[in-house]
């Protein structure tokens, strides 16, 4: 298990007073906060050998472009990819998920062709297969949840035809927390000739991934939600893919030659990063990297497992308080949605907010699964390798305090 004393020693943010009281960060899923060991990367980087990639003669460019490639391999250890070459570093999950449909997705996909995904998307995928389906006069199918919030794995296998190209579903639900199974989605989508399309946005920060035994077709994650810093994200590719598909983005470095009409295209992964790359973010990821490696996936998951059943069990006791998911903490992650009697979520974090403790309110990007919880908004805390019972047990109090404040203001 992790010990999150000696790690939020490591986090010079958390150690301040916020509206009188110490902070309590419970916002992970948006975004984490930052180690000292990423903050001095990044420090370090544009102190000691900041200068561009892959085209210098020069000392620090050759620096910058080990410890940038470097940065690429660590991901690629990260998540067990075969090798960094089918890891692209891109700004984020959401440029990833747009990468696939515009290149894949773009050249494969035919009139009448089905692209099958799940009702609890967030709009980064969801959103950027409208927009191919609109072009390529694709049809959208859409798997349902089970009553507890679980992907139902019954209708999944009524979405799945002959005609399903593309699979994409989330690994794990920025609002319900649920830990879809990925590998026995992606068996299924093979079976059918369809390639698969992973959301691990809220996955790779909390869960040990393996690609490999996962066989999926593409994974995207962004790095700031997992220690590293905002701008830099990753897209795993089957090596066989990115070799055929078309480029996204037309530039520099992205070329093998150009003449006045035109280009050839570099080697995967480099075809797909044209232009100057984010190299500070990319190293920043690759320190995130470490420091989560050194404390081991497993472990990270084994805390989170721990203080979600422990959140969940004491939320329990708050009355009125509707937590939505599955009830399982093994079979979530540690984000936590829920409402309090009629208060408005948003309502619920500024009262919190009074208290020092940050949580999200608002649709999460999910605007088509609050439709479907029948709910505008959803309260969200959500946890991550620093957050501890005694910030679960001031959230608890916050909430009791919240419900009578507002039991009396209604009259109550
Ligand atoms: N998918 C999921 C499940 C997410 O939680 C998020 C971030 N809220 C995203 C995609 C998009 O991530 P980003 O904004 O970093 O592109």
């Amino acid at each position: 298990m992790l010990d999150t004393a000696r790690i939020r020693a490591d986090f010079p943010i958390l150690h301040q007073v916020v509206n009188g009281r110490p902070l309590v960060y419970l916002d992970n899923a948006a975004t984490s906060q930052k180690p000292r060991a990423v903050i001095e990367t990044l420090v370090d980087y544009y102190s000691r050998y900041n200068a561009n990639v892959h085209r210098g003669v020069h000392t620090l460019g050759d620096r910058a472009t080990e410890a940038y490639e470097g940065a690429r391999a660590k991901v690629a250890r990260f998540i067990n990819a075969p090798g960094p070459e089918t890891i692209i570093f891109v700004r984020n999950t959401t440029e990833g998920l747009n990468l696939v449909a515009y290149t894949w997705g773009r050249a494969h996909l035919r009139p009448g062709d089905e692209i099958v995904t799940t009702i609890m998307e967030h709009h980064s995928n969801l959103v950027p297969w409208q927009i191919l389906a609109r072009e390529k006069e694709a049809v959208l199918r859409f798997v349902g949840l089970t009553p507890t919030g679980e992907l139902d794995m019954e209708d999944f296998a009524r979405q799945l035809t002959p005609r399903t190209r593309i699979v994409a579903v989330t690994m794990a639900s920025n609002v319900l927390g649920t830990i879809t199974p990925v590998a026995e989605i992606v068996r299924q989508a093979h079976a059918v000739g369809a390639i698969t399309v992973i959301d691990a946005a809220q996955a790779a920060p909390h869960l040990p991934i393996d690609v490999q035994a996962l066989d999926c077709d593409f994974l995207a994650f962004s790095g700031h939600k997992m220690l590293g810093p905002t701008g830099i994200g990753v897209l795993y590719g089957r090596r066989e893919h990115l070799e055929r598909m078309p480029p996204f983005l037309g530039g520099g470095s992205m070329i093998r030659d150009v003449q006045l009409t035109t280009a050839t295209w570099n080697d995967p992964p480099w075809k797909f990063e044209a232009g100057t790359p984010n190299i500070a973010d990319a190293i920043g990821l690759g320190a995130a990297v470490d420091y989560l490696s050194a404390l081991g996936m497993e472990n990270v998951r084994a805390h989170e497992v721990a203080l979600t059943a422990y959140a969940l069990a004491a939320l329990s006791q708050v009355e009125d308080l509707v937590i939505y998911g599955p009830p399982d903490p093994q079979r979530r992650t540690g984000v936590i949605s829920f409402n309090l009697a009629d208060i408005h979520a948003h309502d619920v974090g500024t009262i919190l907010d009074q208290e020092g403790i940050a949580i999200r309110a608002g649709h999460h990007c999910c605007k088509p699964l609050m439709r479907h919880l029948g709910v505008a908004a959803t309260a969200r805390a959500s946890f991550y390798i620093y957050n501890t019972r005694e910030e679960v047990d001031r959230l608890v109090a916050a909430l009791i305090r919240a419900k009578e404040l507002f039991g009396s203001v209604v009259g109550r």
